[in-house]
């Protein structure tokens, strides 16, 4: 009897042993993730900081070359004045001859104006826009334009995009929301990029923004294979991932709720009628109040 007693204590604190050993693996996986989300963060903040600080400095330059422009393109039209008066006077050969070139060269520089207006444009766009990645959480809220910012997120992610891959933008008219650009952009760009993961060869992704109920509704859905079976308990939990090592972290939803949480809104994802996967960001409009500061 205490053999059998013995033997059954000893397989008792062996499988208590076994379920501990389980447990300490568990959370610090956990610990894990959430170190790997707390560093991802702070990367994400460090390189906003960054980019910001270089936004900052391109804008001298880029007012510069501006004005220059202005002032290039007045002396453009001036020039081109001065050419048609000359015309009218009597010239010999050579001077028609140079008159042509002059006239030419003009020509040439403004063909390529609208080229360098939209690049200057273009750069502006990228300047304001890592102008506003840069606003941290630990800043006061701002009042943001969702669609501006959207927009925005594109540019910068004009190399990433699939060439085979259209975007359909179907932004309307909404309110501003209260909150912090840098974050609030890093949540669509996680979502589209997601979106753009999830669609193998050509494909469709839709982004729109609308009111509903007071409130700002942003929808991201694309056209790939939907979200996979049974991951609604997991698809913002941190660390879910069905992505290989090197392509997915499971941090971007996880990350992105958080955030959307700090604006005192909501996300949610399930798949749209064509199966493929669609994101619901709801925010409040700016008017409804403002989210606490440095969350
Ligand atoms: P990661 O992209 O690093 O895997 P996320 O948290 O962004 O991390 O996404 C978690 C998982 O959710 C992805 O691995 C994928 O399985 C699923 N998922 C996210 N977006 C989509 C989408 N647009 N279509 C299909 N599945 C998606």
């Amino acid at each position: 009897m205490i053999h059998f007693i013995l033997e059954a204590s000893l397989v008792l604190v062996l499988l208590l042993f076994v379920v501990q050993t389980v447990r300490l693996h568990r959370r610090e996986r956990h610990f894990q993730v959430l170190a790997d989300s707390i560093e991802s963060q702070e990367k994400m903040a460090a390189m906003g900081r960054l980019l910001a600080g270089i936004a900052h400095e391109l804008n001298t330059p880029l007012g510069a070359v501006s004005c220059s422009m202005d002032l290039a393109r007045r002396a453009l039209v001036k020039m081109g004045g001065a050419l048609e008066e000359t015309d009218r006077f009597p010239m010999d050969a050579g001077a028609e001859e140079n008159l042509a070139r002059a006239r030419k060269a003009l020509e040439i520089v403004g063909d390529n104006e609208p080229i360098l207006d939209q690049a200057l444009v273009r750069i502006g766009q990228l300047v304001r826009q890592l102008r506003l990645v840069g606003r941290g959480d630990h800043d006061d809220p701002v009042p943001v334009d969702v669609n501006a910012l959207i927009e925005g997120t594109l540019v910068l992610l004009t190399h990433e995009l699939k060439q085979d891959v259209t975007m359909d933008m179907r932004l309307g008219d909404v309110p501003p929301v209260n909150g912090w650009p840098g974050p609030l952009g890093q949540v669509f760009l996680n979502l589209i990029l997601n979106a753009q993961q999830a669609i193998e060869g050509p494909g469709r992704i839709s982004v729109s923004s609308l009111v509903e109920n007071e409130q700002v509704v942003v929808k991201v859905s694309d056209s790939g294979p939907g979200l996979p079976d049974g991951c609604r308990e997991n698809l913002f939990s941190p660390g879910w991932t069905t992505k290989s090592e090197d392509e997915g972290t499971g941090l971007g939803l996880f990350i992105s709720r958080r955030i959307v949480e700090r604006h005192d809104g909501t996300i949610e994802a399930g798949n749209d009628e064509s199966g493929g996967a669609v994101f619901v960001v709801t925010l409040p409009a700016a008017s409804k109040g403002t989210p606490k500061a440095g969350v």
